[in-house]
């Protein structure tokens, strides 16, 4: 039985993870999180061992880690606009919490670190399809803070042996994402209040929509394998906005009060990543149709709700 550590397993993606891990049966999962957006009661805690834990508080860190196999490392702060109102706290959270984290890997010899980044935000304004071979160029701190994961994860691999890979994930989105403010949860949240969706522009941008339970199937795989670097998690295309309303009209069957007002400033117009290297490294495999997906996020909003 493999020993798994989820930092960050408290929130949307962890609990989704923690769930999967536990029903493939193979493994023992700890979860580590310092409940500031998750909350321990989402998880099964029969199923699933709980630490309240900062990676910024080294001895936390190092009981969690302890005799652990693998880690997947989601915690993080992921509020681009806090990262720049604040990027102190970004640093200290994202950056050092991830040194901490892969330090203690090294002296405890954990050996398998899976860690979750982004394309968007270290890339940024690149036109798609975005991959792996684009030169970085972050523009906020939160971008910033991933690339030095995705820096430090390499050198880890390379100088202590610590394998790890980075995975750059796209707009995810499924059940049990209540609290997050993503285009997908927050229309869902709009509809059921009876509240307009405001589209920012014409609606002709596009993102990268992925299924939760594709996510979760992917970071397995990923643990499971050897693979090192920089992995674009995504569909594989773009969906613009007004598609994406047309799948919500239908999964929903409502009329949806769609208002249209300008482009948000700074917002990337475009952006949707090539899976093909994730495909080759380890077999990920997205195979949940956009409007499946939805079905079953919305299912859940009506029914469950949080
Ligand atoms: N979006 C929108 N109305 C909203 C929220 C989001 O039109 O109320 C659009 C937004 O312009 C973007 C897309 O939905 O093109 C995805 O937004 P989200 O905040 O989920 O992700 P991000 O922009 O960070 O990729």
């Amino acid at each position: 039985m493999k020993k798994v550590l989820i930092t960050g397993g408290a929130g949307f993606i962890g609990r989704h993870l923690a769930d999967h891990l536990v029903r493939h049966g193979d493994y023992r999962v700890t979860v580590l999180d310092n409940e500031s957006l998750g909350d321990r009661r989402h998880l099964d805690l029969d199923a699933v061992r709980f630490i309240k834990g900062d990676l910024r508080d080294r001895e936390q860190l190092r009981a969690a880690l302890t005799g652990q196999d693998a880690v997947v490392h989601l915690a993080a702060d992921t509020r681009v606009m806090d990262s720049i109102e604040d990027p102190a706290n970004n640093f200290e959270n994202n950056v050092v919490g991830t040194f901490n984290l892969l330090e203690l890997c090294r002296e405890l010899g954990v050996p398998r670190v899976v860690a979750a980044s982004t394309g968007g935000a270290i890339l940024g304004d690149v036109p798609p399809p975005v991959h792996e071979e684009m030169a970085p160029r972050p523009t906020s701190p939160y971008g910033a803070s991933k690339l030095m994961l995705e820096g430090y994860l390499s050198a880890y691999s390379a100088a202590f042996g610590v394998s790890g890979c980075a995975l750059r994930f796209s707009n995810i989105y499924g059940p049990r994402s209540f609290h997050k403010g993503s285009v997908v949860a927050h229309f869902f949240k709009q509809i059921l209040a009876d509240q307009p969706l405001v589209v920012y522009g014409d609606g002709s941008q596009t993102r990268d929509y992925l299924f939760v339970g594709d996510l979760v199937a992917g970071i397995t795989d990923a643990v499971e394998s050897d693979a090192e670097g920089a992995y674009q998690l995504g569909s594989g295309h773009g969906t613009t906005i007004n598609q994406l309303l047309d799948a919500m009209r239908s999964v929903t069957g409502l009329d949806l009060d769609v208002r249209y007002e300008d482009f948000r400033a700074g917002e990337v117009r475009d952006t949707w990543c090539r899976i093909e290297k994730a495909r080759a490294g380890f077999g990920f495999d997205p195979a949940t149709p956009l409007e499946d997906g939805l079905r079953t996020t919305w299912r859940w909003f009506t029914t469950a709700g949080r």
